[in-house]
């Protein structure tokens, strides 16, 4: 006879994009009876196609990913370093210039791309046998009390755990039916982002140049060939996403006053429209937020996964600790004790990074001069400089 009784789980965690399934993986040997709901098919999660983000990494998050065994499976061929990084302001000749040497490691950080982790994350879930994955199958809702947590699917099952942990991106549709307001801040403007190949050798070096109504970040990959991401006025992304191939190679060439000789585009251009988010609170009764579905960052500052990583790590972190002194995993304690570790970590970064975009997107003549004066405190304040390496390639929580 079937009952009706809704499946049981320790854990849910909806979505599985790299911070779900990075999460998954941390709670992975605990024995926890973990769920893991993703609308998108089996397939597509063993063979993500390129999305066009390639991930800037700092060494917290390689270290994260290596103890989690995501980082042996991504081919070391895919990963290249990053030595050394520029950043222009406009017309300006002067240059903000960070250096691997000075921190005293041999790199600034990584670069990854988005598709590689996460085909690597997905497949260290298979050799265990506590999670279960659902796919090709959408959460429509949750619902949690001081019991239990109850969520519920697309194909009318429904099923119960102690702690739901939603990872269902920046839009999180999840976050506003558990009731959990988000500030946005909508930069009216779409990043376009591609790969392209070029004459010459990039010598590990990354780039962001802050040209007038437009910015552009060139990120080394293996081998003669860069990750671009151009954001622009919304109104203007079209033409440069449809601009004709030869074309666009000229312009992206021009636009970086050709240090790296001829370019080329390899593979298709992707658009994303530039929304940062910000949860009003991390948790409620028997759930919490992780990954963009708790920060959306904005790309420039390039910390977005890398702080999806660290939220899945230090959530998991506070439930090995719960399981340990016998505390309910599901607990306010518990999730108290995420949040306000989560928030002091991502809020300085967050707000650091809408007033960088701020200032470098606004063409007024004293935001000129104060970013041009930032960038020369940022090369000779040396505490400023050291803050922003220390940042990248700090290795500890
Ligand atoms: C152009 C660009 C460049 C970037 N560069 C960097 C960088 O250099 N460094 C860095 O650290 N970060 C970077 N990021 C950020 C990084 O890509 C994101 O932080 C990261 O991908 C977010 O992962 P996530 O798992 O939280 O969300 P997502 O990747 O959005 O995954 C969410 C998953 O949830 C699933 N889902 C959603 N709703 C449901 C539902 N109701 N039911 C079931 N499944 C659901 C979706 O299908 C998806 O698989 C960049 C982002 C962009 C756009």
């Amino acid at each position: 006879m079937q009952t009706n009784t809704p499946a049981n789980y320790d854990v849910i965690i909806v979505g599985a994009g790299p911070a779900g399934l990075c999460f998954a993986r941390e709670l992975a040997g605990t024995g926890l009876k973990i769920a893991v709901i993703e609308k998108l098919s089996e397939k597509v999660l063993a063979n993500p196609p390129q999305d066009g983000r390639d991930i800037a990494l700092t060494h917290l998050s390689e270290k994260i990913l290596r103890e989690l065994d995501i980082w042996p499976r991504i081919p070391k061929s895919e990963i290249s370093l990053l030595k050394e990084a520029k950043i222009l302001n406009g017309a300006s000749p002067y240059v903000l210039h960070f250096d691997c040497r000075e921190t005293g490691k041999d790199t600034l950080g990584f670069m990854v791309s988005n598709h590689l982790i996460r085909k690597a994350a997905y497949e260290t879930l298979a050799d265990f046998s506590n999670i279960d994955l659902m796919t090709k199958v959408e959460v429509t809702s949750t619902a949690t009390n001081s019991t239990s947590g109850i969520v519920r699917l697309a194909n009318g099952k429904t099923l119960e755990c102690s702690l739901v942990v939603a990872a269902d991106s920046r839009f999180s549709t999840i976050r506003r039916n558990q009731g959990i307001p988000a500030s946005m801040h909508d930069f009216s403007r779409v990043a376009i982002v591609c790969q392209m190949e070029h004459e010459k050798p990039h010598n590990e070096t990354a780039f962001e140049c802050f040209y007038y109504g437009q910015t552009l970040a060139i990120l080394p990959l293996p081998g003669n060939k860069s990750s671009i991401i151009i954001t622009l006025p919304a109104g203007a992304s079209e033409e440069v996403l449809n601009m004709e191939k030869s074309m666009f190679n000229k312009d992206i060439q021009q636009r970086f006053e050709n240090r790296l000789g001829k370019m080329k585009l390899i593979g298709k251009r992707y658009s994303y429209p530039l929304v940062a988010v910000y949860a009003n609170k991390f948790v409620t009764t028997r759930f919490a937020l992780i990954g963009d579905a708790a920060v959306g960052m904005h790309p420039v500052t390039a910390h977005g996964f890398n702080l999806g990583l660290r939220s899945a790590h230090t959530l998991a972190d506070e439930i090995k600790t719960a399981l340990n002194i016998g505390e309910d995993i599901g607990s306010s304690e518990m999730l108290e004790r995420y949040q306000s570790k989560h928030r002091r970590i991502s809020l300085p970064l967050y707000l650091a990074t809408n007033a960088i975009v701020d200032l470098y997107t606004t063409e007024i003549l004293p935001a000129r001069i104060v970013r041009d004066t930032m960038l020369r405190l940022g090369n000779h304040v040396l505490p400023v400089k050291r803050a922003i390496m220390n940042l990248l390639t700090e290795s500890h929580l």
